[in-house]
């Protein structure tokens, strides 16, 4: 979401509630260069931003979906929940806003795993073991401990 006051692209979400009894959800934001806040309102769209899966299948993008694979990947690591609600509120962001019409999985794992990357790497392997869909889930385990032990 652009800030309106420099045109600054990344604007960063710091309050995010439903309100309209649930049928909206209301950000506030500010821009990261000239500190300016605002308020952005989001609604449900009937024909809106569509999310193509892996088989092909097309479906509406789901916010709950992009946040419950968030939140798995944060579990039991120094990554609070706010944090991971802003992850999933700015992916969302950047896909409805840049995505079109039909988004593909691929890139909302991709920014999703972005974001991650910079606040947990174990979440961030996490996420990425999930969405790459990794053959072997031991192999992909003891890469996770190894990289446990490392930061002990
Ligand atoms: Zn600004």
């Amino acid at each position: 979401m652009e800030c309106p006051s420099c045109d600054t692209e990344r604007t960063k979400v710091v309050d995010s509630r439903p309100t309209e009894g649930g049928t909206a959800v209301r950000r506030r934001r500010e821009c990261p260069d000239c500190s300016t806040r605002f308020t952005t309102y989001e609604r449900t769209e009937w024909d809106g931003t569509q999310v193509r899966k892996r088989d092909g299948e097309i479906e509406p993008f789901d916010h709950d979906k992009l946040l419950g694979g968030v939140l798995r990947a944060v579990e039991k690591r120094p990554v609070s929940e706010d944090e991971a609600r802003a992850i999933a509120d700015e992916v969302e962001d950047d896909v409805l806003s840049n995505g079109g019409e039909v988004v593909e999985t691929r890139q909302i794992g991709e920014k999703v795993s972005e974001r991650l990357r910079e606040v947990d790497e174990v979440a961030y392997l996490r996420f990425v073991s999930v969405y790459k869909e990794f053959d072997d889930p031991d192999e992909f385990a003891r890469e996770l401990d190894r990289i446990k032990e490392r930061q002990d």
